[in-house]
């Protein structure tokens, strides 16, 4: 398969679309960023890089984080985790409140953001330091210790995360979180602030995509697990566009209001796209496009 080629057809294919949509402006720090850019990196499982365009560049990978987040939280407590979170999809919006009061403050799932702050709580009582130990987990799955958190991006959330501060505050009427709610905040949103590029995601979900041997800063998987957090990522991954997604890309994976996209198919490769502009549903609009044709030209999904 020439994926270079394809990689390079697509980047000419989806440029009519460049302009569609715009990027996350509810995080003061990321309405900054130039919202004209692009890249993408795909990387087989045995090591065979395509990259195109700015594949270089870093971006904040807000929701992608939260993968690496439940990874690290079924290590520790295996399948507990899935009394405190659930691993339904939503079908509401990735901040939405509404479905947490119904449910009495269990979350649908581990990457809306109702999820993703009680797996942020269980990692702070499990972790003697969470911010050092989670950053030192992405670093060993990409091999490079430059990797960090944006504090400006973080205390950016922080001071307008009303929402999020809701969230945290029913769950903990609830008794779903056990910590200090302000503590649980700040980690959550240092989490979403990590920076990476496209390379570096598509080297750090090999880890998800090789279901062999997940063995990362002493965190353990079974390949059972692995397989388990791909099907979460297929059914719950992209907010409530995750059937559009499952219906025109085909794999699993998990996207972030920064516009960044990783997808898997798993034994094969990891793909990374990033482009800030957002659809109405807070996905990249051109890098769904991306993965749609790529999956589209190569014939490959896991269906
Ligand atoms: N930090 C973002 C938030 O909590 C993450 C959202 C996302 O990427 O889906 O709103």
């Amino acid at each position: 398969m020439d994926y270079q080629k394809i990689i390079e057809d697509i980047c000419r294919e989806i440029r009519p679309f460049a302009e569609e949509g715009k990027q996350a402006d509810y995080i003061p720090a990321l309405a900054k960023i130039n919202p004209d850019q692009f890249g993408i990196c795909l990387r087989t499982v045995d090591g065979q890089i395509y990259a195109h365009q700015q594949a270089d560049t870093r971006f904040s990978i807000q929701s992608i984080a939260k993968v690496f987040a439940i990874a690290i939280a079924l290590s520790l407590r295996g399948e507990h985790i899935w009394k405190k979170v659930g691993k339904e999809p939503s079908g509401t919006a990735f901040n939405s409140l509404v479905q947490l009061e119904i449910e009495k403050g269990i979350p649908r799932n581990p990457f809306i953001n109702a999820g993703a702050i009680v797996v942020a709580d269980i990692l702070i009582s499990e972790l003697d330091d969470p911010e050092g130990e989670f950053l030192n987990f992405v670093r060993t799955l990409c091999k490079d210790d430059t990797i960090s958190y944006n504090e400006e991006v973080a205390y950016s959330e922080r001071e307008h995360g009303y929402l999020n501060a809701a969230i945290a505050n029913l769950l903990k009427y609830h008794g779903t979180i056990e910590n200090d709610i302000e503590d649980v905040l700040m980690f959550y949103f240092k989490m979403c602030s990590v920076e990476m590029s496209c390379r570096e995601l598509a080297l750090a979900f090999r880890a998800f995509t090789c279901h062999r041997d997940f063995n990362y800063a002493g965190y353990k998987l079974t390949v059972s697990q692995v397989k388990r957090l791909n099907a979460v990522m297929q059914t719950c991954g992209f907010y409530d566009e995750a059937g559009e997604f499952s219906y025109l890309v085909g794999l699993p994976g998990k996207s972030g209001v920064g516009g960044g996209i990783v997808a898997i198919y798993p034994m094969k490769y990891s793909v990374a796209v990033w482009s800030p502009r957002l659809n109405s549903k807070g996905n990249s609009v051109l890098g769904m496009k991306a993965l749609e044709l790529l999956t589209t030209y190569t014939e490959e999904s896991i269906f």
